[in-house]
This record gives C-alpha cells, sequence and structure tokens, in this order.
C-alpha cells in the first residue's frame, strides 16, 4: 500500500480502490494520504467520497497487522464500500497542518534542548516531549531559541538510509526507548536546513517544509517528572504575559 504522505506531506486528497474491508469495518486502500496514528502523532480523521457524492466518514486512522497498512476507520452510521470500488480521499486538512506544525515543533525542540527523548505526543492545540535531563532550564529562553529556528525559515527535506547506515551512526537517534522501525529495508531521516545543518533524524511523521511555517508557539510548560525526566509543552500563539 502505498503511503503517499511519505512523499508529499501537502496532499490533501488523492483517488483509491477499495482492496479491503475488515472484521471491524476498517477499510483497506490500494494506497492512501491518510496517515495513521505513530510515533507520537495522531492519525488522520476526513472522508472518503463515492462515484455519487456519498460521504464515508473516516473517524480514526490507524495502523493494521504491519506499519505499512493503514486502515481508515468509519465513523459509526456510514455506508460501506464495495471492494474494487474507487474513492476519492480528503484528509481533514486543517486539523493535519496543526499536527504537521506542532509535529515539526517537536523536532525544533529537541535542536533546542539536545536530551534523549523518553516520549513525545502531537496535539492540534498542546504538544508534549518529555527529555531524560536534570537541568532545569528556563521557558522563555527555550521559547526564544525555537522563534530563532522557526523564523529562519530553514528547509525541511527527507533522505532515505539503509538500516546498516543507521547502525553505523547510532547517534543519529534521539529517541531513547523508541527504536527506529527494523526490518522494513531502508529508513525514513527528516533534514532540518540546507544539508541537514540544524537536525536529522528518522521519523515517518509529517512535516512542513520550511519551519516558517511552524509559525508563533511557546513553551507553555516544563514539567518535573522524576528527577530526570522533564515534560515541555508546547502550544501555539504568543507566551502568555
Ligand atoms: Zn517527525
Amino acid at each position: 500500500m502505498p503511503l503517499l504522505f511519505l512523499k508529499d506531506a501537502y496532499l490533501s486528497t488523492a483517488e483509491a480502490l477499495v482492496t479491503g474491508i475488515r472484521a471491524d469495518g476498517g477499510i483497506l486502500l490500494h494506497q492512501t494520504c491518510f496517515y495513521a496514528t505513530s510515533g507520537g502523532q495522531p492519525g488522520d480523521t476526513g472522508f472518503l467520497e463515492r462515484a455519487n457524492g456519498e460521504k464515508i466518514m473516516i473517524a480514526a486512522t490507524v495502523t493494521g497487522d504491519t506499519k505499512a497498512e493503514i486502515v481508515h476507520l468509519p465513523a459509526p452510521g456510514q455506508p460501506m464500500p464495495e471492494i474494487g470500488e474507487q474513492l476519492v480521499l480528503h484528509i481533514d486538512w486543517d486539523r493535519r497542518y496543526k499536527l504537521m506544525r506542532m509535529h515539526t515543533a517537536c523536532h525544533l525542540l529537541s535542536v533546542v534542548c539536545p536530551y534523549p527523548i523518553t516520549g513525545a505526543s502531537v496535539g492540534e492545540e498542546d504538544s508534549r516531549v518529555d527529555f531524560d535531563m536534570s537541568e532545569t532550564i528556563d521557558k522563555a529562553e527555550v521559547t526564544a531559541k525555537l522563534m530563532d529556528l522557526v523564523n529562519g525559515n530553514h528547509p525541511i527535506s527527507y533522505t532515505w538510509i539503509s538500516e546498516a547506515e543507521l547502525e553505523a551512526n547510532p547517534g543519529i537517534v534521539k529517541s531513547k526507548n523508541v527504536r527506529p522501525p527494523r526490518g522494513q529495508g531502508n529508513i525514513r531521516l527528516v533534514c532540518i536546513g540546507e544539508n541537514s545543518s540544524i537536525d536529522s533524524q528518522p521519523c515517518g511523521g509529517t512535516h512542513v517544509s520550511e519551519t516558517a511555517e511552524v509559525g508563533q508557539i511557546h513553551i507553555g510548560k516544563i514539567e518535573k517528572k522524576g528527577k530526570e525526566n522533564r515534560r515541555f509543552r508546547i502550544r501555539f500563539g504568543p507566551a502568555p504575559e
């Protein structure tokens, strides 16, 4: 199943054929632009449009038996398509774009705070990143450094490396507990800055193409979660006075 969002995160619609319907009602397609919940980023919502204009509302998108299988879960009471039926896919673009901006902001935070990441969760209004660190850090200073990276409008691009190359450069992975998926051949790196001058990190999520698109963000809170864990919350908009 080609995952169209890996090549183009800005693809909000696409055409696809229904290849299967699971026992739980989940719809399988021959290709999709719907991102499935993974790596801390929630899956897409939206609708699948039938030839007669009827809409099948999609409440959630998750991975199936493998990471490469994407399951579109309809909301209750939706019409079911036939196997082989052609549909036009529409993701809820406003929501996805916010998630792309937030997800990219999480990468920028990992540049400003170069500590091992122990957890992350991307949300439309609020995202969190947990770091293995014991230092106390000023949130206004972190916000200022984040906004320098945003305002620098650095390009974001992708490159693929082999598992062997990743094994040879273990320092590239910032996640302490979450290892990049293995056994699928190549791994995608998200690269920030010309020639990855700012950062490169294995990631299968969706990101904006220039850091300025992240827009105004701030660190809302830094919580102490144990002696060696700090939870940072990123929010949209300027820091409250
Ligand atoms: Zn990412």
